[in-house]
């Protein structure tokens, strides 16, 4: 597949110096013009060269990429639904919190925090959740 590029990167090159060698004696601008546009069309091969040589080592850094790291995995939300107040009387929370909640809480699911009683909490510095209102 690189001959392909190569040949459109030779054949623009050999445009654009016939284009520009055909303009080099020429005085009246009209006589200019085909020249000029030789040499056009070989920069633009040239450049098409160098946008397909660009795209094809894109796929090729990708596919290598996929091979060696794997797909980029989709992240997946989870989403807590809230179906019903909390109401549970065990009291969680851990190290570093600002607040406790009650162990059914949205704000607590999922989380590994232990179980006190409501002075430890607050001997800790930690206040009750606005969202379970334990
Ligand atoms: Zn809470």
């Amino acid at each position: 597949m690189y001959v392909v590029y190569a040949v459109l990167a030779v054949l623009g090159a050999v445009l654009f110096f016939i284009g520009t060698g055909m303009v080099g004696n020429e005085t009246v601008y009209d006589d200019q013009v085909p020249g000029i546009n030789l040499a056009i069309v070989g920069v633009v091969l040239a450049n098409a060269a160098g946008v397909l040589l660009l795209l094809a080592g894109r796929r090729s850094v990708t596919t290598r990429r996929v091979a060696v790291l794997g797909a980029v995995p989709v992240a997946q939300e989870k989403v807590a639904t809230i179906t019903a107040p909390a109401s549970s009387a065990h009291l969680v929370g851990g190290e570093g919190l600002t607040h406790f909640h009650r162990a059914d809480c949205a704000m607590a699911a999922g989380r590994e925090w232990p179980e006190l009683d409501r002075s430890a909490h607050e001997r800790a510095g930690r206040t009750a959740c606005g969202v379970c209102k334990p």
